[in-house]
């Protein structure tokens, strides 16, 4: 393999992201860092836009996949709104000057501190609080009658559908803390008089991320349309039907559903639309598809060991800068910066960071060079979802910075932390 992803690749002999070399950056920027690419992000956006345009859809990228507000910003600019799962999240989408109606507010648990934020943001608040129970629901009603406000509403449904996908980012199953039952959401509607400060608009489903097979996603579709059937029954309108995220992308070998195929499907249940659509607003809350493989973590080979005949690349990038490997096992291709590298005599390494975990393991018997040495550089390829944005300072290690690349030039959209920041908080 030289690169799976298509911004990501050798210009001779080094690779590069959007043409600019990886290891002149790192020179630059010191290692390990994130690198990220501007046309890769956009691209994804693009295809979504032009493949969902008879919808006009309300596109909000999921923050917590990647949650830079210069990232944020860049997508706002190319039409996106926002999905946010915290506070901390609707702050940094208000940074990036995302209007406030373009903002969805998920997550199984909201404090009140945050919807009254919520509420108070922008002009008129968020677009939608997409809301998991019926305690919250009754929640938010009374924070809006108290401060004066009519909360907008999506009630996340959970169709109990199995995304056969890793059981930690699964949440589509009954099992599963995330939605309500059809039942539940029923029944909400057919009260719906009874809340004076909210406006029930319609319902959210988003069963699981890193899927790769449509199978899933249609059968919550169907359920989703008998819902809005059973509803608009009952003489209820449905304004907006979100449609979540989770569409996977390739890592190592996956086949994920193409875009096409992903809007056709959406085009099959909810369209064909302009006309017959027009009395409802579609969403979707895209994260790892546009921002995965829009990103790499670059490491520095710190030396090697060998235990018996199993062999150990120790590199300066840990778990707490990429937890996926460690969290969820999953697969990351790693390549050298260097293409020199993927010739000559290979050795299978656990390759691993300098964290005190075993855990801190990026991957196992994977063949590399068996040259490399202190002070190479490796690519850890398809970090820009859920890279940074879960990064900590597990071991005391300032977390990396974020650089990205737009039209041949790179720029620093983070900081590397230094020591003080980790201490910040505790020197007072
Ligand atoms: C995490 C999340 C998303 C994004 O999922 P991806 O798999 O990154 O597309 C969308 N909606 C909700 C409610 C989420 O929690």
């Amino acid at each position: 393999m030289s690169s799976p992803t298509e911004f990501f690749s050798y210009k001779k002999g080094i690779l590069c992201a959007d043409g600019i070399p990886l290891d002149k950056i790192a020179k630059t920027s010191g290692t390990p860092l994130y690198v990220y690419s501007e046309k890769s992000f956009l691209k994804t956006l693009k295809i979504l836009k032009k493949e969902l345009r008879s919808f006009e859809p309300l596109i909000c990228f999921a923050v917590k996949a990647n949650s830079n507000i210069h990232i944020l910003k860049l997508l706002k600019q190319n039409g996106a709104g926002a999905d946010i799962v915290s506070g901390g999240e609707l702050f940094r989408a208000m940074k990036a000057a995302i209007p406030s109606e373009k903002i969805i507010f998920s997550g199984v648990g909201k404090t009140e501190e945050e919807i009254k934020s919520a509420l108070k943001s922008g002009k008129s608040g968020v677009g939608s609080f997409n809301v998991e129970s019926l305690e919250e629901l009754e929640l938010i009603n009374r924070v809006a009658q108290e401060n004066k406000k009519v909360a907008r509403i999506a009630l996340r449904f959970n169709p109990d559908i199995n995304a056969k996908t890793h059981p930690y980012i699964s949440t589509g199953l009954k099992k599963n803390k995330f939605g309500m039952e059809r039942k539940q959401v029923l029944k909400i509607f057919s009260a719906a008089q009874k809340y004076k400060n909210l406006k029930l608009q319609g319902i959210s489903v988003h069963i699981g991320s890193q899927l790769l097979s449509l199978g899933p996603i249609q059968d919550a579709f169907v359920e989703v349309k008998n819902l809005i059937t059973e509803i608009e029954k009952m003489g209820r309108k449905i304004e907006l039907v979100d449609l979540g995220g989770g569409v996977g992308i390739t890592y190592s070998n996956e086949k994920p559903p193409r875009i096409s195929q992903y809007a056709k499907l959406i085009q099959k249940h909810f369209g064909p639309l302009k006309k017959k659509n027009k009395n409802f607003k579609l969403a979707i809350e895209p994260g790892r598809v546009i921002a995965g493989n829009s990103g790499v973590l670059i490491a520095r080979v710190l030396g090697q060991k060998k235990h018996g005949n199993k062999n150990f690349l120790i590199l300066d990038a840990a778990m707490n800068d990429l937890i996926r490997p460690a969290l969820y096992g999953s697969f990351h291709a790693i390549i050298p910066v260097s293409q020199a590298y993927l010739k000559g005599p290979k050795l299978k390494y656990s390759i691993v960071g300098p964290v005190c975990e075993s855990s801190d393991c990026f991957a196992s018997d994977r063949p590399m060079s068996a040259s490399l040495k202190r002070g190479d550089l490796v690519a850890i390829l398809s970090t820009g979802a859920y890279g940074f944005s879960m990064a900590s300072n597990y071991n005391s290690r300032p977390r990396p910075p974020e650089i990205l690349v737009r039209d041949g030039r790179f720029r620093v959209i983070r900081k590397r932390e230094n020591f003080q920041d980790l201490v910040r908080h505790e020197a007072f």
